[in-house]
């Protein structure tokens, strides 16, 4: 389709002041399916213009708002999943079964939440305290290109909730559904400037959000260069900031593991999204007496097509990234390694499909095993014993998320407290509960996503004291 993508700035449909577009490809094609706003420091000053001039509502209104934007976009959920699709090279299953009525359910669970948010009331013998929780008022919200719709509704759910007024900036190569979900806001009686898009590249329209006053807090998802930058332009003014970041995540097989339970959901760690996931369990670390029983059991998992570039597994998001896959896996041969499967570009010439690869024989602290690719590529290592594989797993800058897999309960538990990681999943991945907190520590981001966390981080909580 060929598809004109704007910004949406005081309820209406705004082109670019200067004029300009960038082009939209399909990944899967390498053929320009659109034109993208490209938005310099004036849009940017227009959206929020519009956010400081939006009425603010009563938690009753927000949360009806947020329902009804859910319920609309659910009746047009093949459109979005196709736009979904063509930005993303995601498969238009995937989209369709899981990124759409995913980031509707975001909205179902903060407009609930906002409904039984409850503050403190802290009593003394001559005095009473309590916290009045007030939004902060226009915030910004930076997301980038992996699961475009999820992770906008997944910011602007619980800032729009808590009564703030937000401009978004979606990444530049996956603009299209959150411009078509802010015309379905305004559709159903959101009031104008409370939900403002900016499309562009980070420089010229993220960089002037970042840096404006009057935006509050910046919540920002994306690589961690582009987080350190966001921190250090935001801590002059300082600013309240939320950064989720990129990830190496290791995933522990243990030896007493369930070997088919554990292949396929280390495969599902390792491949899904096309390994474009920040949680991703790129790193495998296996224990040395099962190493090549367990590599076998991948490549049965691969083989049984659940991993097919085309059919059952998107393309990466653009033939750039697929050059850059592509020479890690040079790399990991130059660096020893021995690729058991995969390794191959697929597809058209400047199609970006990649095939799974699984990588063995590498050092833990090369290149290939600590950088992380975004791409299907997974590197294997062996482990002996408990403390070698939590040193193994510790040794990247990055902190986001595991996984272990063991039969050995206690020694799931043990491990989870000293994996350096955010998140933890024990013989599973990638289980989410809306109310848990999301976020990574160490290179992977500061702060926490997720329930009441993320309506903390979109609100500020002030005490009232009185005398008695
Ligand atoms: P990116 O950092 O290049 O871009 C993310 C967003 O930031 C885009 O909208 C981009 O336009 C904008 N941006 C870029 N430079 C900017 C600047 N100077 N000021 C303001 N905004 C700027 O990331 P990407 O390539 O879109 O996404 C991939 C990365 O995101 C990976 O590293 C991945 O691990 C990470 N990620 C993290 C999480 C998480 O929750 N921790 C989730 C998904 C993706």
């Amino acid at each position: 389709m060929n598809r004109t993508i704007d910004n949406w700035i005081d309820g209406a449909m705004a082109a670019p002041e200067s004029g300009a577009y960038l082009d939209n490809v399909n990944p899967k094609t390498g053929e320009v399916c659109g034109k993208i706003a490209r938005s310099g420091p004036q849009d940017v000053a227009r959206a929020i213009a519009a956010a400081e001039a939006a009425p603010r509502l009563s938690v009753a209104d927000r949360s009806d708002l947020l329902m009804a934007v859910a319920d609309a976009v659910s009746e047009r959920i093949p459109e979005f999943a196709a736009a979904e699709a063509e930005d993303s090279g995601k498969t238009l299953a995937a989209t369709t079964k899981g990124d759409i009525p995913r980031a509707l359910d975001n909205l179902r669970y903060f407009a609930a939440a906002i409904r039984t948010d409850q503050t403190a009331c802290h009593q003394m013998e001559d005095g009473l305290n309590y916290t009045l929780r007030q939004p902060l008022g226009t915030v910004a919200t930076i997301t980038p290109w992996n699961f475009p719709l999820h992770l906008f509704t997944w910011k602007i759910g619980p800032a729009i909730a808590m009564g703030n007024a937000v401009v978004a900036k979606p990444s530049e190569m996956t603009p299209s559904t959150a411009t078509l979900f802010a015309e379905a806001f305004s559709g159903v009686g959101a009031p104008r400037g409370l939900l403002n898009v900016v499309h562009g590249l980070g420089a010229e329209a993220g960089e002037p959000l970042v840096t404006d006053p009057r935006i509050k807090a910046v919540s920002f998802t994306g690589g961690t260069a582009t987080g350190k930058r966001i921190a250090s332009q935001a801590a002059p003014l300082l600013k309240k900031i939320s950064l989720e970041l990129g990830g190496k995540n290791p995933s522990l097989v243990f030896a007493d593991c369930d070997m088919e339970k554990a292949a396929a959901g280390v495969a599902r760690a390792a491949f899904f999204n096309t390994g474009q996931v920040c949680l991703c369990g790129s790193r495998l670390l296996v224990e040395a007496s099962i190493h090549d029983e367990f590599v076998s059991a991948l490549k049965r998992q691969v083989e049984s097509g659940d991993w097919t570039p085309g059919t059952s597994m998107g393309s990466l998001i653009s033939f750039e990234h697929r050059e850059k896959v592509a020479s890690y896996v040079d790399l990991a041969r130059q660096e020893g390694g021995t690729v058991v499967f995969g390794g191959n570009k697929v597809g058209a010439e400047k199609s970006a499909f990649f095939e799974p690869t699984l990588i063995t024989g590498l050092p833990i602290d090369c290149r290939t095993a600590t950088e992380e690719i975004f791409g299907p590529v997974v590197t294997v290592h062996p482990f002996t014993g408990e403390e070698d594989a939590l040193q193994m797993a510790n040794a990247v800058e990055y902190g986001l998320a595991s996984s272990i897999w063991t039969q050995d309960i206690t020694r799931a538990h043990r491990l989870a407290a000293r994996i350096e990681s955010g998140m933890v999943w024990i013989n599973t991945w990638n289980k989410r509960d809306f109310r848990v907190p999301f976020g990574g520590m160490k290179q992977s981001g500061v702060g926490r996503e997720g329930g009441r966390y993320a309506m903390e981080f979109f609100s500020q909580d002030r005490n009232i004291c009185i005398q008695l």
